[in-house]
């Protein structure tokens, strides 16, 4: 009979790390998988992360190879194994990876979030020759180049930002006539005068042959189409969450996000749920670790009423 883990958490991101040290603090007996090698899950792709609190400007990568040493510190790491499907069998849950099968009697899933794709035609023909879905990985191609950033957001204000210091022209192309962006990025947006905001404007086709050579966006309220010659389209029109395999194993909302509230508690007795993938207002590194800890209180408190 293999062993029988009290947790096993899935994912490596700032709720996977943070859940590992709270697991191995409470002397649990931990499985913790994660696809990636490195650490870190969505932050890696950050170039600086402005607002986790008493570390002003730490770059992404730096944050999580920062966390992942304190989990180390604490004797634990994770595995690198891609999880495939996890089954509820009662007291037990069933992780199946494409090597093993673990058991373990409750299960943390802490998977994060992918980018979203815009579902255009040349998004995926042209992807990884000037389509990108990170500024912070593939931006120093582009130097003096011309870049368009598509989205409205944080990510997609950052990545303008990032790349206004290495391009020669950086385009914004949002749908609508306002950024959702933090003010304090709007701000620092316009502050190198070589970022222009394309309002009310959609993304309707990505051109090239071997390489991105333009953009062709329609705006929307005349209906006019344009191009935009450009040597990049960077995407950044928000997250989905990870949660395609554990969509008969969990209550998931409309959007795809596991139903939890903050204590990571999920519908399904013994799993539980945390950072990004679960249902809540804000997805931050800040909030992400919050969700570790509790997710693990969470587990321990229904392991210590299950004995
Ligand atoms: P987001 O906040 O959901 O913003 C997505 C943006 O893409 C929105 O402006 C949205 O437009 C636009 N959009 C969505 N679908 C689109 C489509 N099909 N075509 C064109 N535009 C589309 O996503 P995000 O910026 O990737 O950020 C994800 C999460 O990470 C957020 O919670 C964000 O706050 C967080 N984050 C935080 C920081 C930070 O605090 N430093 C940095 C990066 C990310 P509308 O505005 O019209 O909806």
């Amino acid at each position: 009979m293999s062993e029988v883990y009290d947790i096993a958490i899935l994912g490596a991101g700032p709720a996977g790390i943070s859940a590992a040290i709270y697991a191995a603090r409470a002397k649990m007996n931990t499985l913790w998988l994660d696809k990636q090698f490195a650490q870190g899950g969505q932050i890696l792709n950050t170039y600086e992360v402005d607002n986790y609190p008493g570390l002003p400007g730490i770059s992404g990568m730096d944050l999580g190879e920062a966390m992942g040493e304190h989990a180390a510190k604490l004797g634990i790491e994770s595995v690198r194994e891609n999880v495939l499907a996890v089954e509820d069998a009662g007291e037990e849950k069933i992780i199946r990876t494409k090597k093993n099968e673990y058991r373990a009697r409750t299960v943390i899933l802490a998977c994060g979030a992918s980018h979203r794709r815009l579902g255009i035609p040349g998004e995926e023909e042209l992807s990884g020759v000037g389509v990108s879905y990170c500024a912070t990985c593939d931006g120093a191609f582009f130097k003096d180049k011309t870049a368009v950033v598509v989205g409205g957001g944080n990510m997609a204000v950052e990545d303008a930002i990032f790349l206004s210091r290495i391009c020669k022209k950086v385009y914004l192309v949002h749908r609508r006539d306002e950024l959702r962006a933090d003010e304090i990025l709007q701000e620092s947006l316009t502050a190198d005068g070589n970022v222009e905001v394309i309002w009310n404007s959609v993304a309707v086709e990505i051109q090239g042959e071997e390489c991105v050579t333009g953009l062709r966006i329609r705006n929307v309220q005349d209906n006019t189409e344009s191009v935009i010659n450009t040597d990049g389209v960077f995407i950044a029109v928000g997250i989905i969450p990870n949660t395609e395999k554990f969509s008969g194993l969990v209550k998931l909302d409309e959007s795809g996000y596991i139903i939890a509230g903050e204590e990571g508690i999920t519908q399904t007795p013994g799993i539980f749920a945390a950072g990004d993938i679960r249902t809540k207002m804000l997805r931050q590194v800040v909030t992400a670790v919050s969700d570790g800890a509790n997710a693990v209180t969470s587990a321990h408190n229904y392991l210590i009423r299950q004995r």
